[in-house]
């Protein structure tokens, strides 16, 4: 397989220059990857795991620094029944306590078509704003002892005890802001991270580190692909449509429409009646595997010989996927199957995960080199098991979801990148103004990040939610707590859509997906041009998107 950098958009790094002569560092690899043989990657792969030594002391600090933002971001909890509305109302239902971003963010999907919850929804975001401006009082994360009215910031002792125990100590009753630990947190993320930089002298900033080795992906690449996506002329139209769905304007919160779901033809209970009686014990859905297999398009010799590498075992948890390192051992499927058999959601949950079985039997015992087993990240492996899991019902032998649904679930998809993208570029925009200002103190970081969420939001969303300097876009927690992790989402949904687009043309799915799958780990660019005949990319999200909207 060949490939040629100049086509992918690939810079041609001649300015990369090595401190060592070593034939694979990551800026060379990316520059003249597509040139090499297969025994020349098997090679890189062998170096990667020597590559390099950093001192106990700095990876020791990088987790205690990990630890501690962790332990921050776990303990931000907002209790709902103590945040009023405007009028000093109480929107929300006793006990609820939501962890900051990702329940809060989750009430305000779940607020979509709830009366009132427009009113609640609002709320939220006010409370997500003033987390990112840390205008926040500090004696109301994680204590309901006290009412917030969010509006004018106001705190008193609450007359209203729904709560057992109060999770912290007793505060004083206070307005006073959280002292801008948020971005004290994240400093020290970033100071700890930035020890590595002299024992990475090919990648020697976090920055090069996350892109050019561990996603070999350029953040230049990533940065263009992801405002491809945010200033796609797409995006006013499915806005419009959002409107008319919704029958009001857009609100900044609406980043998190959540009303293309499409509502299926058979009811949760219908469903779990089949996959129960179909699957009362974890053999029977192994008994059943080689006519899945066949049905997805193997054929009949290669639908055994997955069956026979994949064993399914009952899993406590929720579900999961083993993948196997040694050639003679098989993969592990994990499912839960409760004692009246395997419930819908546990079905649908295995087959994701015989999808994540599949690609690690054929990426393990059918690729050339053992040392390019598996797939280049996660967001690759996850972008097959989704090709099967979007197979469930066909697997059943009910009918496939309608041509509406289809697009429905591409615009949602559509509509999360282009949140996530902006959410992606703030991350990336911090780090680098970390950067180019390492001596910042936490008040100083915090008017950067306000001052980034804004810009992004003006130059990508604002022209279609009409209202400026928004910082919503800010309110993740793993900005805080995960170093850089954000871009990975939109990388993931571009290249789930890149793959999905790819199955449709190609109608059998089992041939291509092993075919695929045994070009092992190699750079993403590769492994999606050798699979789809392109690098990664949001042309095929788009293209659906484009669809989408002409059949609604
Ligand atoms: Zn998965």
């Amino acid at each position: 397989m060949r490939f040629s950098p100049a086509a992918s958009g690939f810079s041609n790094n001649s300015t990369v220059t090595c401190s060592r002569s070593c034939a694979s560092c990551a800026p060379r690899r990316l520059a003249n990857g597509g040139a090499w043989s297969r025994r020349q990657w098997a090679e890189a792969r062998l170096a990667d795991r020597f590559s390099r030594r950093v001192p106990a002391e700095v990876n020791l600090a990088i987790a205690e620094a990990r630890a501690q933002a962790d332990q921050y971001v776990a303990g931000y909890n907002i209790w709902m029944r103590h945040v009023l509305a405007e009028n000093g109302e109480r929107l929300f239902p006793p006990k609820m306590r939501l962890l900051s971003h990702w329940n809060l963010r989750d009430q305000i999907k779940a607020d979509y078509g709830e009366k009132d919850g427009l009113a609640r929804q609002r709320t939220v975001a006010r409370v997500m704003e003033s987390i990112v401006r840390q205008t926040i009082p500090k004696a109301v994360i994680d204590n309901p002892a006290v009412d917030w009215n969010p509006y004018t910031n106001e705190v008193r002792a609450s007359a209203e005890k729904d709560y057992d125990a109060v999770p912290r100590a007793a505060q004083a009753i206070s307005a006073a802001p959280e002292p801008d630990t948020r971005y004290a947190v994240l400093l020290d993320g970033f100071r700890a991270v930035r020890r590595m930089d002299p024992y990475a002298p090919t990648a020697p900033t976090h920055m090069a580190r996350m892109f050019d080795e561990a996603r070999e992906l350029p953040e230049e690449r990533v940065r263009g692909m992801f405002e491809q996506v945010l200033s796609s002329p797409l995006v006013p139209k499915v806005a419009a449509l959002i409107e008319r769905r919704l029958g009001r304007p857009l609100e900044p919160f609406d980043i998190w429409y959540s009303g293309f779901r499409p509502r299926g033809a058979y009811s949760e209970a219908q469903l779990d009646e089949i996959t129960r009686r179909k699957y009362p014990t974890p053999e029977a859905y192994r008994g059943d595997m080689p006519r899945m297999f066949e049905a997805l398009g193997f054929s009949p010799e290669r639908a055994r010989y997955l069956a026979a590498n994949i064993v399914v075992d009952p899993a406590r948890g929720s579900g999961h996927a083993w993948g196997s390192q040694l050639r003679s051992e098989p993969a592990h499927l994990r499912t839960r199957i409760g004692s009246g058999g395997m419930d819908f959601k546990g079905y649908n949950i295995a087959v994701h995960e015989m999808g994540h079985n599949v690609e690690q039997t054929f990426s393990l015992r059918n690729v050339d080199h053992w040392l390019l087993n598996g797939v280049p990240n996660t967001a690759f492996t996850e972008a097959i098991a989704f090709v099967f899991q979007a197979k469930d019902m066909e697997l059943l032998g009910l009918a496939s979801p309608a041509a509406e649904d289809e697009a429905l679930t591409t615009l949602n998809d559509f509509w999360a990148t282009y949140e996530i993208a902006g959410v992606a570029l703030v991350d990336m925009a911090v780090w680098r103004w970390m950067y180019g200002y390492p001596e910042a103190t936490p008040a100083e970081l915090k008017n950067a990040v306000i001052g980034i969420s804004s810009d992004i939001w003006n130059r990508y969303y604002a022209p279609v939610f009409r209202k400026r300097d928004v910082a919503l876009l800010g309110v993740y927690s793993h900005m805080i707590d995960s170093f850089l992790y954000l871009p990975d989402y939109p990388i993931g949904h571009l290249i789930a859509h890149q793959l999905e687009e790819h199955m449709r043309k190609a109608g059998k799915v089992g041939p291509e997906v092993e075919r695929i799958a045994r070009q092992g780990r190699i750079a993403p660019d590769l492994w999606m041009q050798g699979a789809t005949g392109a690098p990664v990319g949001p042309d095929a999200l788009l293209a659906a998107t484009a669809r989408a909207l002409e059949k609604m």
